[in-house]
């Protein structure tokens, strides 16, 4: 079910109890500001999820809440993660879903990299 992404911060959220290891996961790539790993429900033959450190629910409370530092930190993690995986010279996409319409399930921010094959047009 989607979310609410006005809703404060659940720490109890399925990424937060993998961000604390508490939940394994198939850790793609870590440094002090996020932390990537494989969807358990690809999407497409490379599905990557980016997450940042700090507990924020969406895009626009990330923006409004991180510093300058979490927020460089977090998109450079992103572009790190598409380079070291190989997916700049094919190509890739980047998907944030925010909130009820945008089909938001997990109250924490996380950016999808799709990759591994011609994607198609976007989908509205
Ligand atoms: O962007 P949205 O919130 O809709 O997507 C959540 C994503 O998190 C889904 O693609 C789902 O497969 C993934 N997920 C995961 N590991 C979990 C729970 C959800 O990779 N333990």
């Amino acid at each position: 079910m989607p979310i609410d992404a006005t809703q404060p911060y659940d720490d109890q959220n399925i990424f937060a109890k993998i961000l604390r290891g508490d939940i394994p996961n198939s850790t793609v790539y870590e440094d002090a500001f996020a932390l990537a790993f494989h969807d358990i429900n690809p999407q497409a033959p490379h599905h990557i999820l980016v997450i940042p450190k700090g507990a924020y629910v969406s895009w626009d409370d990330f923006s409004a809440r991180a510093d300058d530092a979490e927020i460089a930190g977090f998109v450079r993690a992103v572009g790190n993660v598409a380079r070291e995986a190989g997916m700049v010279a094919p190509g890739y996409r980047l998907l944030a879903n925010i909130g009820q319409d945008g089909h938001q399930e997990v109250p924490h921010l996380h950016v999808h990299i799709f990759a591994g094959r011609p994607l198609g047009p976007m989908l509205a």
